[in-house]
């Protein structure tokens, strides 16, 4: 089964108000002796894998864009040389808008990158403003025509929905903005306040008002309609694609198969393991450069893991699935995995979601039901192994 990469640069400019990913603002002078350390991590896991082949390598953070197209390339050749990165394979650099140029956009094309991902998050500035981007309305549209250019024909756009002070009329004209466009595929966030964010702390403060998760419904069946009506299919929960432009290497996740994550506070799941790294930057440096080598597929930086007993294995394999909404959970694929059907495991949690009308349960497949994609935490919960 073909492996995905995923590799995590935990560096931003400075920090959004939202944001609660591993990442950290001013630290960019360590991030020649960071790609050192990946590397090197990259070449220890491999020893321990007689052949590998993989199908995508996603560069995420942080601020991917903040590296040099060399030090990008650089990356994508290790992965190439230790893990059979195929020559088709998707490759997705995440970036900022307005911190990038055409140049930097079509060196990066030419190191192998061939999917962006941009941070655009709202159309309009004072929502920028309140989720601290750097950038301003006009610089998102102008790095997606620059992206363009540069030769990207595969866009995704990430947007952020629910957010205090945001409107329905607001998020209508973040919708059109992006919409025309033409980006090949959209991910919509709705605002979680993340504690120790800046936005959880203003609004425990009350000089914010609080989410309103009414408007966030509101908001995300519009723009379910919006997004339909340009052409886009919807196909998990919060992801829409024009057709082929669906996420490769998000769909290795959604579907339980294995990924090797690399860097600081990385997750993977590969060889029944899931393992995930250590969080600061310079401990991850030290570990990889003086720790002792661990068995596949973990690495040095790796600060805990635990074996996926079959029975969680099948419980996440069911509740990834489901998130892909058109396609659902293959009855089949499930009975070639496990020797067994879903029904014949989670019988009686089917029966009860299929009776309050959150899935649907055919011959072929088991799908969410359109009322419960908002909902879907309270079909999840069922499908869990005692
Ligand atoms: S740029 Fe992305 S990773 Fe960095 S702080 Fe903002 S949201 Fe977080």
């Amino acid at each position: 089964m073909p492996l995905s990469l995923y590799i995590h640069i935990p560096f931003c400019q400075t920090l959004c108000t939202y944001c609660a990913f591993n990442t950290y603002a001013g630290l960019n002078a360590l991030i020649a002796p960071y790609l050192d350390a990946l590397r090197c991590e990259m070449r220890a896991v491999s020893s321990g894998l007689s052949k590998a082949h993989s199908h995508s390598l996603f560069l995420g953070g942080g601020t991917p864009s903040l590296l040099d197209p060399e030090q990008v390339a650089s990356i994508v050749h290790t992965a190439r040389e230790h893990y059979g990165l195929s020559p088709t394979a998707e490759i997705t650099l995440e970036a900022n808008p307005g911190a990038t140029d055409e140049a930097r956009l079509t060196a990066y094309r030419a190191a192998g990158v061939n999917r962006l991902s941009l941070g655009i998050q709202s159309a309009h500035a004072g929502e920028l403003r309140l989720f601290g981007r750097r950038h301003t309305p006009e610089q998102s549209a102008e790095t997606f025509a620059m992206a363009r250019r540069a030769g990207f024909d595969n866009i995704s756009l990430d947007l952020i929905y629910g957010a205090p002070h945001q409107t329905l009329d607001g998020w209508d004209t973040t919708l059109h903005t992006v919409l025309a466009w033409q980006p090949d595929h959209l991910s919509l966030y709705a605002l979680t306040l993340e504690p120790g964010t800046s936005l959880h702390i203003r609004v425990k403060r009350g000089t914010l008002p609080p989410p309103d998760p009414d408007l966030a419904a509101d908001m995300y069946d519009h723009a379910r309609l919006l997004i339909a009506q340009a052409g886009l299919a919807h196909y998990e929960i919060s992801n829409w694609a024009c057709p082929g432009f669906e996420s490769l290497h998000n769909r290795q996740y959604w579907l339980n198969r294995p990924y090797l994550g690399f860097g600081a506070g990385a997750h993977g799941s590969a060889g029944g393991v899931r393992y995930w790294n250590v969080d600061p930057v310079r401990e991850y440096i030290d570990r990889i450069d003086q720790g002792p080598p661990r068995g596949y597929p973990l690495s040095a930086a790796a600060a805990g893991c635990e074996e996926i007993a079959r029975e969680l294995e099948m419980s996440e394999t069911l509740i990834l699935g489901l998130r892909l909404v058109r396609e659902g959970v293959g009855k089949a694929a499930f009975a070639a995995r496990f020797g067994c059907e879903p029904g014949e495991v989670f019988g009686p949690a089917l029966n009860e979601l299929t009776e309050m009308g959150l899935i649907s349960v055919d011959a072929e497949a088991i799908r969410l039901t359109e009322r419960a994609y908002l909902v879907s935490n309270q079909v999840f919960v069922r499908l869990l192994p005692d």
